[in-house]
């Protein structure tokens, strides 16, 4: 198979105790699960209906501030436009954003399908908990670098992990059914190089920013 983020030929791959198949590419470093164990479009939405990412969740509110603090503020101020893809059915991340004065879009291709924002250009594109839900990055990529412009930002919260095959297999994140791109830092870098952007920060293995040059 072609891996979807940088379309290297893979011959590589892993099979975990379930019997799980996952896809290695050796030039990006994206593992990508079997399409043979990806959930139907409706099992899918089901799944995403059950994260507990709502408004009520105190947890969930904390670990939000605490990208924002991480990840929102130092590069961007109030009355920057930002755009939430993959907002969820809550939308509870771009709702604290817009408490916090941003001017926020959102988007998402099962709780949100508008196009209000397809002419736009946005001072950062945020993808909170997304990326190891595409089946194809590369597009999405492509798509999302599309909406920003030189110097806007492209913030990212997926959890990377580090190369390393039994730790992989041990990986608590590979168990949400769900998840199917998993990015590593040299993932990160290839983005970077093919769709131009500076890399600005990975925090915690999980919050990337990344800078249009
Ligand atoms: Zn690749």
């Amino acid at each position: 198979m072609n891996c979807n983020l940088c379309h290297n030929d893979i011959k590589d791959k892993i099979t975990d105790n379930l019997g799980k198949i996952y896809h290695i590419c050796s030039n990006c470093g994206l593992i990508q699960l079997d399409k043979g164990f990806h959930l139907s479009i409706e099992a899918e939405k089901q799944r995403y209906m059950l994260h507990e990412n709502s408004n009520e969740n105190k947890g969930y509110i904390t670990y939000l501030n605490n990208i924002i603090t991480n990840s929102i503020t130092p590069f961007l101020k109030p009355g920057n436009r930002l755009f939430d893809f993959g907002c969820g059915p809550e939308k509870t991340w771009a709702g604290i954003l817009k408490e916090k004065g941003y001017n926020i879009s959102t988007y998402d291709p099962y709780f949100d399908n508008n196009r209000e924002w397809s002419d736009k250009y946005f001072d950062a594109i945020t993808a909170i908990e997304v990326f190891e839900h595409l089946l194809s990055p590369a597009v999405e990529i492509e798509f999302l670098s599309s909406h920003i412009t030189t110097g806007s930002f492209l913030i990212i919260r997926t959890m990377l992990h580090n190369n390393n095959r039994e730790s992989f297999l041990k990986w608590w994140y590979r168990e949400d059914p769900t998840h199917v791109s998993f990015y590593s830092e040299t993932a990160i870098m290839y983005i970077c190089r093919t769709w131009n952007y500076e890399l600005i920060q990975i925090k915690n293995q999980c919050e990337i920013v990344l800078k249009k040059k």
